[in-house]
């Protein structure tokens, strides 16, 4: 069962994902961009968190901007928003350029995890808030602007109100409200004034479970009756799948893939959105030529080609692709059930066959101890290119500015961290120096590849533990050469090493 199928199921609806895109008002081209994105980097205290981003958002769709913690997907909204300016780049509403438009007067509207409604008003004033400050167009008057009447507030408040399903709860205190109804509050007040795209930062991120489920079906809901093209920041990736007309996935700055929610998952571009996107095994592997790959010392059919001969990639496995059967010498490999957990309409077990540890699903349960043969068809392997835009690494603080990674000690600052602190070190391409002599790097390493990527050559290198480095430099390295790696550490980015982070991060 696809992780499509487990939505619709959980659901019980038509799923929503798969849904055409809502309806645009008629006097509008629907297939127009509204927004714009064109070479949008972002870049604080010398850190690229935005590294030239390029995106066009259809009139009328529900776009999520899905990624890991960090990846930058906030800070993209704020720059539509308005909240930051770019670095570098540009961004169109309807064609105009908006950099230099403040952030109320963009026809945008944003809301937030934390609700941020004024506790001291009732529901009612709360969404009227905005429309009490707001002037409109009006010849007749004597600036020729005017504020609503309080008819029209009462009316617009109303409406609002009815579509987020809180009619009858204008005279309520806000503090009265569960976490749910506050943050349809806070959408009220952000559709009230009818804004052509609503921002969404994690709305659903403070609610529980079962709330967040619910939220996620009426969001859905008012974004068809809406019919106004909605930006949704989430990390995590079912609400992304679930909810949206097309998914962005984003990874350290950079996107990864555009497209469909179906396609993002049946068809992933790279390893990390393979990785990110579902349950998959991920190994890699080595593409001997056309239609066959090899891995885990087996070569088997494939679909994929037009690689280069025996090129490194990375192949994903879907654990419900793989077919399992009891008894050895069945299928491509052999292993050992090591656990098994019924999910509910499957068993999940983990196989240790070959020395990796597969992820398999079936309807059949095998108990762990058994012997089972995993049978892969072609169609099932997922050929993906290796496509790293940053070199990342565990680490640990050695001493003040030292940071132990990669088998050497590495001068990079490390204001904010103590001696002892595990670390996640970031190591842009361009912060490695390869040297001539061994003896001049704070490593050695072996060169593995060379590719001319038309301005500069990309450096593969792997050190003595297997650890691969990218390398962007001006000149040729030949295969096998050793060399020395030193590391601009200014340029290196250190964060903290949470291992549960994901799972933590309820706000
Ligand atoms: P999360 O899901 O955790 O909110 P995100 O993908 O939305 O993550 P951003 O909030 O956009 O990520 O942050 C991207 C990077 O930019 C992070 O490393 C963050 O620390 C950094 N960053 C964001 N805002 C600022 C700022 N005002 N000053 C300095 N660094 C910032």
């Amino acid at each position: 069962m696809s992780i499509i199928d487990k939505i619709k199921s959980l659901f019980g609806k038509k799923d929503a994902a798969l849904a055409a895109p809502a309806p645009a008002p008629t006097t509008q081209k629907r297939n127009e961009n509204i927004i714009e994105i064109k070479g949008i980097t972002k870049v604080f205290d010398g850190v690229t968190v935005l590294d030239d981003l390029n995106l066009g958002i259809k009139r009328g769709q529900f776009v999520t901007l899905l990624g890991p913690s960090g990846c930058g997907k906030t800070t993209l909204l704020r720059l539509i928003a308005g909240f930051e300016t770019p670095t570098e780049g540009e961004i169109y509403i309807e064609g105009t350029p908006i950099t230099s438009i403040p952030p109320f007067k963009r026809p945008v509207n944003t809301v937030f995890q934390k609700y941020a409604l004024f506790p001291h008003l009732n529901v009612f004033k709360n969404v009227a808030f905005g429309l009490k400050l707001k002037t409109i167009p009006d010849p007749t008057a004597k600036k020729g602007v005017r504020k609503f009447t309080k008819e029209e507030i009462a009316d617009k408040v109303n409406r609002a109100l009815k579509l987020v399903g809180l009619e009858d709860y204008g005279h309520r205190d806000v503090n009265s409200l569960s976490g749910g109804q506050q943050q349809r509050v806070a959408i009220a007040r952000a559709i009230v004034c009818e804004p052509k795209v609503l921002l969404l930062d994690e709305p659903l991120g403070a609610l529980d479970l079962k709330m967040r489920k619910e939220m996620q079906i009426e969001l859905k809901k008012m974004h068809e009756d809406l019919g106004i093209t909605f930006i949704f920041v989430t990390h995590d990736q079912e609400e992304a799948l679930t909810m949206s007309d097309v998914v962005v996935v984003m990874n350290d700055g950079v996107i990864q893939q555009i497209d469909r929610p179906k396609k993002i998952y049946d068809e992933p571009k790279n390893a990390f959105v393979a990785d990110f996107i579902g349950e998959s095994n991920l190994l890699p592997g080595v593409m001997e030529k056309d239609y066959k790959i090899a891995f885990l010392g087996k070569s088997l059919a494939c679909v994929d080609k037009g690689f280069e001969k025996n090129e490194k990639v990375d192949v994903v496995i879907r654990p419900e692709d793989i077919v399992i059967k009891a008894g050895a010498g069945k299928g491509d490999f052999d292993g050992e059930v090591l656990t098994t957990v019924f999910k509910g309409t499957y068993y999940e077990m983990i196989v240790l066959a070959s020395g990796y540890e597969f992820t398999v699903q079936s309807q059949v349960e095998h108990r762990p101890g058994e012997t089972v043969s995993l049978g892969i068809v072609p169609d099932s392997i997922h050929i993906m290119k290796k496509i790293l835009t940053i070199n990342k690494y565990l680490g640990k603080v050695a001493d003040e500015n030292l940071v132990t990674f990669l088998g050497g000690d590495f001068e990079v600052p490390t204001e904010g961290f103590e001696i002892g602190d595990e670390v996640v070190v970031y190591v842009p391409f361009d912060a490695v120096e390869l040297t001539d002599d061994e003896e001049d790097g704070v490593i050695g390493a072996t060169v593995t590849q060379s590719i001319y990527k038309g301005s500069y050559y990309q450096v593969q290198v792997y050190n003595d533990n297997d650890e691969d480095l990218y390398v962007d430099t001006a000149d040729e390295w030949d295969m096998n050469d050793r060399v020395g790696v030193k590391v601009d550490g200014a340029k290196v980015r250190l964060e903290r090493y949470a291992p549960d982070a994901d799972e933590e991060e309820t706000e």
